[in-house]
């Protein structure tokens, strides 16, 4: 199975002069790989996530390289136009260059209050613009140490389970259960990102053991709500570095990472690719 390596960037770099300067050696470093490795295999798509602002400019810079644009978010309003001040749709990302987004990352949940129904629009109005969605979900420290981590995954992951009865209702005009063709399309648009809130720019860390049980519960989940929902990825976030990339690549249930931090560097950021690269051959 192919890995994702993900760079969340956040709200950084500060200036258009930084996003190129961290553009550049992005690309140079990417392109001097590629050329070593000419012909060999790649295991590890990598994605980067520019602020919205920096969207169009770096994917610009992205044009003809392998490296993919997601967006951080999208409006769950509308998923083209309308008088939604602040936000951007599905389809202005998807102008802008993103081919992804990111939802549900717990920054969005802590500090928009961005609730379960609203998850289900934005995950509505992504696909409606055929972009592929990666859900965060994750715990908090206090959740984690009640040992609620999978009540609170079950809690975050019933958007999917809305969404497939939603769109199966749309298709069908009847309340039935998800037919497989919208849930073979969600399986080819969809990554969820594992990534409990007290790892996340905290230099803490689940142990890999701990990861590989709860992915392995997501998978499960997932695959309970429709059977094609088993191919999707699930990627764990939280502050992975080039240091302990390796450890988590290694995990069979751990198809790649989320990355804020180390995604800042492009050493770092190829350093967890490569890593990913090695381990899933
Ligand atoms: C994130 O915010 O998605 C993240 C994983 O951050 P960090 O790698 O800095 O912990």
């Amino acid at each position: 199975m192919q890995a994702w390596v993900i760079g969340n960037w956040k709200q950084n770099p500060a200036t258009s002069h930084d996003v190129n300067a961290l553009m550049d050696d992005l690309l140079t470093a990417v392109t001097a790989e590629e050329s070593t490795r000419a012909g060999t295999a790649k295991h590890c798509q990598l994605m980067i996530a520019p602020s919205c602002i920096h969207m169009a400019a770096a994917s610009a810079r992205l044009q003809g390289s392998s490296v993919l644009c997601a967006a951080q978010d999208i409006s769950a309003h509308s998923a083209t136009t309308g008088a939604y001040t602040g936000d951007c749709s599905a389809q202005q990302v998807t102008d802008a260059g993103a081919i992804w987004t990111l939802i549900g990352h717990s920054e969005r949940r802590q500090y928009h209050q961005e609730s379960h129904d609203l998850l289900v629009q934005k995950l509505d109005n992504g696909l409606k613009q055929n972009l592929g969605i990666v859900l965060c979900i994750g715990e908090t420290q206090a959740q984690y140490d009640a040992e609620q981590t999978f009540d609170v995954l079950d809690e975050q992951l019933a958007v999917i389970k809305e969404l497939l009865e939603q769109q199966a209702n749309q298709q069908s005009g009847q309340q039935s259960a998800a037919p497989s063709d919208v849930a073979v399309t969600l399986s080819e648009r969809l990554i969820i990102a594992y990534e409990p809130v007290w790892a996340i720019g905290t230099g803490k860390v689940p142990t890999v053991a701990e990861v590989s049980a709860t992915h392995k519960y997501i998978k499960q989940t997932i695959s309970s709500f429709a059977a094609p929902l088993s191919t999707v990825s699930v990627l764990y976030g939280g502050s992975v570095n080039a240091d302990n990339a390796d450890s988590f690549a290694a995990d069979s249930m751990i198809d790649g990472a989320l990355v804020g931090g180390a995604s800042l560097k492009a050493e770092s950021f190829l350093a967890i690719a490569e890593a990913f690269n090695r381990a899933k051959t």
